[in-house]
């Protein structure tokens, strides 16, 4: 047994490894993208309204900015307060395709001073927290970005 891998929300990314995509939904009328993912009806102000359906937003883009976290964000954000702070990188990627900005956590282990506006990353499968032991623990899964040639 291992933790039990569950995403943190359901349905905005799919897959393990390379196949890993975050998924959007583009409208059939007008075919702009939405993410997080829009189910209800197009947010287009010129669009009439078309059908929605499910799309894997691309895999790379380029960064638009990032930044890192020094402190703790205050509850109700989710954290052990007896373990102390660990930094991580949070990334707003620009994917061309879709004409979205994206953002999400850089992966364990990549900092500012690895990044740079324009670099290309990629997304890739995150753990965003744990719970119990290892046996019978849930991992809750998210997605993180990832400078493209980095092999973690
Ligand atoms: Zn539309």
């Amino acid at each position: 047994m291992a933790r039990s891998r569950i995403p943190v929300v359901a349905d905005w990314f799919a897959e393990e490894g390379d196949g890993f995509r975050l998924l959007g939904t583009r409208c059939s009328a007008c075919a702009s993208v939405f993410f997080p993912r829009e189910d209800a009806r197009c947010r287009h102000p010129g669009c009439a309204g078309g059908d929605l359906v499910e799309v894997p937003l691309s895999r790379r883009g380029r960064i638009w900015s990032y930044t890192d976290s020094r402190y703790r964000p205050p509850q109700p954000y989710v954290s052990d307060r007896e373990l102390p702070w660990q930094p991580y990188t949070l990334i707003a990627v620009e994917l061309a395709a879709e004409r979205l900005v994206v953002l999400g956590q850089g992966a364990p282990g990549i900092s500012v001073t690895d990044l740079d506006v324009g670099m290309e990353v990629e997304v890739v499968p995150g753990v965003l927290s744990e719970d119990g032991d290892d046996e019978t623990g849930t991992a809750w899964t998210t997605w993180h970005w990832r400078p493209t040639g980095v092999v973690a």
